[in-house]
């Protein structure tokens, strides 16, 4: 996250003048969260922000690492006399609160002025609409947490639904048994105390992968043996790896711990309990402009074509894109946006260049823009896919495209 020396300043001067205004109420330094709140919350509406009390609580949070509950009681209280108090109590509060994703960043035995900065700072950014994913630095989708900055789109909760189609998808085609729909080949059946029985381990081609939410959380939730993660832009890439690392090798690390100490401990590790933290697939990062390079890395690596192709490429019409929310328009990346005059680029080159990487039976699952069902369809009719369907998000709006493999 930049912070220029303008910015700075401005965080400054809105800390002053909120400072002033609590002298001139003769609270001085005893103002509360509720006084934070007051002076905030009109400033952020004028901006344009939509959810401004939402957000304007969660930057608070934030900057004082504050849970919801810990929050909302001491919304009254001096913000300044609350603090200290938590950190004459942090033994106690450290041990509870290593739970859940929440990033408590700042450690609660520093100045209480610095998370007023912080704050203030925070503000600042929000009421230049920079999204409040890229003020946190996370994103929540699917229950995971995923590092996000101004490179790539922030994950949203309309893509669920196109994890969800592959998930319940493949879920039926486990429950089938052994023989495979698609193709009529026999699946093998993988030791139960390695995947998952009666469902062969796929692999998987995320174009346009961005943060990686798509292809990591497949990787998640799904038995697979190879997962690519694929995008144009290195910066991007960066922020997948970054989550991979977090989401993957630091719990892997964290599994590996408990094996140890399950193992000194004399016990024999629970085969169940592995199971249910998952295998870890091969992971790939390519950078690439859709399938141009994927060929030789194909070749490289020894993977042949993929069970399933799954994008959220960019979809919006380039004359579209200034009248979207300033939070789009100005802070998220443009290439991860503009899908060409019509908004249809991404699909034509998908629909055309996709057939020759899918094994047969091979599926293809794509973010749609709501209005874009109709011609997406046909585009990948014309290109020979079978079972071409366009599905609707939570909703009920067109979302999603799912076709299969033409061969
Ligand atoms: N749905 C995104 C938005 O709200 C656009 C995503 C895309 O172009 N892939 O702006």
């Amino acid at each position: 996250m930049r912070e220029d020396g303008k910015e700075k300043k401005m965080a400054n001067s809105l800390k002053e003048e909120f400072l002033r205004s609590q002298d001139e109420k003769g609270k001085s330094t005893a103002f509360s969260f509720l006084d934070l709140e007051r002076y905030a919350l009109p400033l952020l509406k004028e901006a344009g922000v939509e959810e401004a009390e939402l957000d304007l609580r969660l930057l608070l949070q934030e900057a004082f690492s504050l849970d919801t509950k810990d929050y909302l009681f001491g919304k009254r209280e001096a913000v300044f006399t609350l603090y200290r108090k938590r950190a004459e109590e942090k033994p106690a509060l450290s041990s509870s609160r290593v739970t859940g994703d929440l990033a408590l960043s700042s450690s609660a035995d520093e100045e209480p002025d610095s998370a007023l900065n912080r704050f203030f700072s925070f503000l600042e950014k929000r009421l230049h609409r920079i999204p409040l994913s890229q003020i946190l630095g996370r994103q929540e989708f699917f229950g995971l947490s995923f590092l996000v900055n101004e490179n790539v789109l922030s994950p949203r909760q309309d893509t669920e639904c196109i994890v969800e189609r592959i998930l319940e998808e493949e879920e039926k085609w486990k429950s089938l048994g052994a023989q495979d729909k698609r193709s009529g080949k026999k699946i093998e059946l993988i030791d139960e105390s390695v995947g998952v029985a009666g469902c062969e381990a796929l692999s998987i081609l995320d174009l346009c992968t961005g943060s990686g939410c798509i292809g990591l959380t497949l990787a998640k939730n799904l038995h697979c043996k190879t997962v690519l993660l694929l995008d144009k832009s290195d910066k991007a890439l960066e922020v997948a790896k970054e989550n991979y690392r977090r989401l993957f090798l630091e719990q892997e690390s964290a599994k590996e711990e408990w094996k140890c100490s399950m193992l000194s401990s004399g016990r024999e590790p629970d085969p169940n309990r592995i199971r249910e933290q998952g295998l870890n697939p091969s992971l790939h990062f390519l950078e690439s402009d859709l399938f141009d390079a994927l060929p030789s890395f194909m070749e490289e690596k020894g993977i042949s074509a993929f069970d399933i192709l799954v994008s959220n490429p960019p979809y919006i019409r380039s004359d579209v894109i200034e009248t979207l929310d300033a939070e789009v328009a100005l802070h998220e990346p443009v290439l991860a946006l503009d899908g060409g005059g019509d908004g249809l680029d991404f699909y034509r080159r998908i629909a055309k260049e996709g057939k020759r990487f899918l094994l047969p039976g091979g599926r293809v699952y794509l973010e749609i823009g709501y209005d874009q069902g109709t011609s997406v369809k046909d585009i990948f009719q014309k290109e020979g896919y079978r079972e071409v369907e366009v599905f609707q998000d939570y909703e009920g709006r067109d979302r999603g495209l799912y076709a299969v493999s033409p061969t």
